[in-house]
């Protein structure tokens, strides 16, 4: 039998009552409609005997054929008269016979309503089957024995971990845990290659000082142009080191959970036309303007939302040639307040675009052209705009330079 058409106990009493409560109706109609005709029947003649005699006694006769069945009157005055019951009732087969089809209608009529409450009791069914399924499963402990046995098994260093009982009714659960270590996997591979990366990174200027250092230690004694060109060297290499190590701060504080946003409302114009004022004192090699719109309201952390749009635009002067124009912009950008960075530098492909928010990376044109950056910059900045329920779009190009779009679709 097809699985959907399978009824349940409750469908089928709903049913049964159902039909069962529409033919005893029926049949009590045709129960009080006999005796009410046979009632008629009765007084019809009592009322209406030969010579105005009164019945004193009756009864109905059977005599061995249902056509023969008589009704007999005793009347007062010592006479007894026989009337057969269906001489009369003959008149009534044709108007009995139409009732009773009429009523053979009614109740395939209402085998087709069952019909109609079967479907929309479907839910309900189905809804009956699962219990019934569920309440007829036992619960077999061995299996889940069998699951905590594989779970204490499993070691989440092997490469490729994994947990598996071969047991169909453990799957889904086999894969939400297998699931879980994957992922905790791939976050301890992103940590493991973070702290490896963030090693390498300060690995170069300690390498630097050193050097600068043995050189003083040898000949910057004697030799002033040694000494200069060493503590030259020492500083800005201790300068870039201090730069990365506030960095990594930012962004192990910010994956622990511990950078708080100091919230407030924030007029984004406002914010964005002093970080411009701020790049022209800064940066006197590029020709930055601004443009911005009113009623501009954000909630957001002031400082932060500052330290991201510096970002982006020391990375325009970085990667801008001289001379060039870097425009900022405050305004409404599909609806969403959004502020705009735009530069005429040297822009990037799709390629490097994809990779730009990954801790780290630079591309070969940065890392050759001596511009001093971490790899750490738009990481943060990425952290920052996310923290603020805020999206980046990215449009660079080769020829035309590097846009950056930050709007904040949503309130915090
Ligand atoms: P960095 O310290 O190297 O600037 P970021 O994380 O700020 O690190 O940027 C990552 C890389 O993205 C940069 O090294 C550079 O290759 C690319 N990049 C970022 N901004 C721009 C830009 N405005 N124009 C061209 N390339 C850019």
């Amino acid at each position: 039998m097809n699985e959907n058409r399978k009824f349940t106990s409750i469908a089928l009493k709903i049913n049964a009552s159902f039909l069962l409560k529409r033919f005893f109706g029926v049949i009590w109609f045709n129960i009080v409609l006999c005796v009410l005709i046979v009632g008629t029947y009765v007084y019809w003649i009592n009322e209406h005997l030969p010579e105005n005699s009164v019945a004193e006694g009756y009864n109905f006769k059977y005599n061995g054929y249902y056509r023969d069945i008589t009704y007999n009157v005793e009347t007062s005055n010592g006479k007894e008269y026989t009337y057969k019951v269906f001489d009369f009732f003959d008149y009534l087969a044709f108007p009995g016979l139409c009732l009773l089809s009429f009523e053979c209608l009614y109740l395939l009529g209402c085998v087709g309503g069952t019909n109609k409450i079967r479907r929309k009791l479907r839910p309900l069914n189905e809804l009956a089957k699962k219990a019934e399924e569920i309440s007829s499963v036992s619960l077999d402990y061995t299996k889940f024995e069998n699951l905590e046995h594989a779970i204490y098994n499993v070691s989440p260093d092997a490469p490729g971990a994994k947990i598996s009982t071969d047991d169909k009714d453990l799957q889904s659960i086999e894969i939400a845990i297998n699931n879980l270590i994957y992922r905790m996997k791939e976050s301890q591979k992103q940590q493991t290659r973070f702290v490896s990366d963030a090693s390498h990174e300060l690995r170069t200027p300690i390498a630097v000082i050193q050097g600068y250092v043995n050189m003083l230690d040898r000949w910057g004694k004697e030799d002033e142009k040694v000494l200069v060109e060493s503590i030259e060297a020492i500083k800005n290499e201790s300068q870039h080191m201090k730069e990365l190590i506030e960095q990594l701060l930012f962004l192990a504080r910010g994956d622990s959970g511990r950078n708080n946003l100091k919230l407030e409302e924030i007029n984004l114009k406002n914010l964005m036309e002093e970080v411009w004022e701020e790049s022209l004192m800064i940066d006197e090699k590029h020709v930055y303007s601004f443009d911005g719109e009113e009623n501009l309201i954000i909630n957001g952390d002031v400082a932060m939302i500052k330290q991201s749009a510096r970002i982006f635009i020391q990375n325009a002067a970085k990667y801008s040639p001289e001379g060039t124009k870097i425009t900022i912009k405050a305004k409404l950008v599909n609806g969403a307040p959004s502020y705009i960075i735009q530069d005429e530098g040297l822009g990037m492909n799709q390629e490097e675009v994809s990779h730009i928010f990954e801790r780290f990376y630079r591309s070969d044109e940065a890392r050759n052209g001596n511009t001093g950056g971490t790899g750490l910059g738009l990481s943060i900045a990425k952290w920052i705009v996310d923290a603020h329920n805020g999206l980046i779009n990215v449009v660079s190009s080769d020829e035309l330079g590097t846009r950056f779009t930050i709007s904040f679709v949503k309130e915090i």
